[in-house]
């Protein structure tokens, strides 16, 4: 079900108290326009009553989509800053609904599905098009690292997020989104061959590959936030 309660989201342009809907879960399957408005960005958005300024909360909400066999739990961007204990939240509440607390045949459904905590709209929308692309998410992780690496100076990792935002066989689209706002500032083509290349050669990727082993934060940015290991 994708049940929607009414809180308080003040404006930050005029200060307005405004009345927004929110949700605590998506059901894909029974409302594919909510899935689209995720698409294309209008979710959970609306104008301030007072002055007109665009406003979005943040996520905070478990997405299902069967007939895709998607699992989300989303949060908030800045939940980057230890997302270990989120993470274990997301795997305690995956194992009840479908994996090893769950009842059997929730189990088995389980195993064919795909399932992922992840950080800020911007990053759901990202999952969406990855896995509509036939994307493996943990390549297109090792890609970006990729893609900074070539930069001469990419934007801060702790302000800014790299996110794909379309993609074909040629090339794929990613832009760089401030976190707080989650405003595009700028895009960035990447020759799909770059994504190909480390399907093609698993052995030259497999030691990056394996930080992600058992990750439902499939994000480059776990390897930069991971707190110390004593
Ligand atoms: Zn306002």
């Amino acid at each position: 079900m994708s049940i929607f309660h009414p809180v308080q989201a003040i404006c930050g342009q005029c200060g307005h108290t405004n009345e927004v809907q929110r949700t605590a879960s998506v059901n894909a399957d029974r409302r594919p326009d909510l899935r689209a408005a995720i698409l294309d960005g209008s979710f959970q958005q609306q104008d301030c009553a007072q002055c007109g300024t665009v406003l979005r909360i943040p996520p905070h909400l478990t997405y299902l989509d069967m007939a895709r066999k998607q699992w989300f739990m989303i949060d908030s961007a800045d939940r980057i800053n230890g997302f270990e204990a989120l993470e274990d939240s997301a795997r305690q509440t995956w194992d009840r609904a479908f994996g090893s607390r769950a009842t059997p045949h929730a189990r088995r459904m389980g195993e064919s599905m795909t399932s992922r905590l992840v950080l800020g709209w911007p990053a759901l929308r990202e999952k969406l098009i990855a896995f509509e692309l036939g994307l493996d998410d943990v390549a297109l992780e090792m890609c970006k690292l990729g893609v900074l690496r070539d930069m001469d100076s990419p934007p801060l990792a702790d302000q800014t997020e790299l996110r794909l935002v379309q993609g074909n066989a040629q090339a794929l689209v990613m832009a760089w989104h401030e976190l707080a706002t989650e405003r595009v500032l700028e895009a960035v083509e990447v020759p799909r061959s770059r994504y190909d290349e480390i399907i093609d050669h698993p052995d030259d990727w497999a030691e990056l590959r394996a930080q992600f082993d058992g990750a439902l934060l499939i994000d480059w940015r776990r390897l930069m936030f991971a707190s110390a290991q004593a």
